[in-house]
């Protein structure tokens, strides 16, 4: 009697174990069975009602019997685990075939490359780069190309001020001196760089861009900076455009000439853009004052060279037809990402 309900538990216990679908309802189960009041113990505990000749064999049954639950049960617990972890790789599963999020570019800002298409146009022509400090003295901003303090022609340029013989340059003329002073002719260079005036409107800003040229050697003419110029704006712009130089003024050359190029929009018929003249303003260029080249101390009769500069703003400006300067400051990514 006592072995055949040893038999019935242990096949109730089996099934109930089996039954467990997770590991949830396998836990469970457990404490039904083989827990501290589960349905096995209360077999051991059921020992004091039998007679003393009968406790040691069903003690021992009880405990084959506990024991051998306890096996199914690390079996099935072993089983659901494998299948629980089954389900978590395949939910998990990661197709490694799929194409990754492309990093979005950015591009460069206008002025960089109108800047470095420039700088490369002139070292094609054998032009080497230069730079020079932004905060600039005196002296190379302005004597050194022939503007002695109290010079009318300072008044020019609403200049930056920031101490004593220190200014924000206001040209990257400023490095002309700055080169000469240091090595001796044949010079070939370009200074690109930031400069500063105290202007701001729809086309002026207190910070821009130029680009100075200076070459320098024996039996330099105007015709070779002419050539040198044509050179420069059929690659900038891509076409053999028509140049016009008037007669013009800065204090470090002589003579001195602005450039215009025949207008890009409207093919030199006339448009808002040129004011309907058909001709548009690039540069500023000419000969090398005597005066420069002498407070540098290179000798005037010996050498001769030629010197110009542009904005490189107004080169981005014309070349992609953008209206507002400030555009190029505000760093709109909608305005920036066009390019
Ligand atoms: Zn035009």
């Amino acid at each position: 009697m006592v072995a055949t309900e040893l038999d019935e538990v242990r096949a109730a216990a089996i099934a109930a174990l089996e039954a467990a679908g997770d590991l949830t309802a396998l836990e469970a189960a457990r404490v039904a069975w083989l827990g501290k009041r589960g349905q096995i113990s209360a077999l051991m505990q059921r020992m004091g009602q039998l007679a003393a000749g009968e406790r040691p064999a069903f003690g021992k049954a009880v405990n084959e019997l506990k024991d051998e639950v306890s096996a199914r049960l690390t079996a099935r617990r072993a089983t659901l685990e494998e299948t629980a972890r089954g389900a978590r790789l395949a939910a998990e599963r990661l197709d490694i075939t799929l194409p990754g999020w492309p990093p979005r570019r950015g591009s460069l800002h206008p002025l960089t490359q109108t800047r470095r298409e420039i700088e490369a146009i002139f070292q094609r022509m054998g032009f080497a780069v230069e730079r020079g400090p932004e905060v600039e003295s005196d002296y190379y901003n302005f004597e050194a190309l022939n503007l002695p303090p109290d010079h009318p022609a300072r008044d020019m340029q609403d200049t930056f001020y920031c101490g004593p013989g220190r200014v924000l340059r206001t040209h990257t003329s400023s490095v002309q001196g700055r080169v000469m002073a240091r090595r001796a002719p044949p010079i070939q260079v370009i200074v690109p760089g930031r400069v500063y005036r105290r202007d701001s409107d729809h086309t002026h800003s207190p910070m821009f861009h130029q680009v100075e040229g200076l070459l320098v050697d024996r039996e330099v003419s105007f015709g070779d900076l002419k050539g040198v110029l044509q050179g420069f704006t059929n690659q900038i712009f891509g076409a053999s455009l028509p140049l016009r130089f008037r007669p013009s003024y800065f204090p470090f050359t002589e003579p001195s000439a602005e450039m215009d190029v025949e207008c890009v929009v409207c093919g030199g018929r006339g448009c808002r853009v040129c004011g309907h003249t058909g001709w548009l303003e690039i540069l500023g260029c000419g000969m090398v004052d005597p005066n420069v080249f002498t407070l540098a101390g290179y000798d005037p009769q010996a050498v001769s060279g030629f010197a110009f500069g542009m904005g490189i703003e107004r080169i981005a400006m014309l070349r992609h037809a953008i209206p507002d300067l400030r555009l190029f400051f505000e760093n709109d990514v909608r305005f920036l990402e066009q390019f």
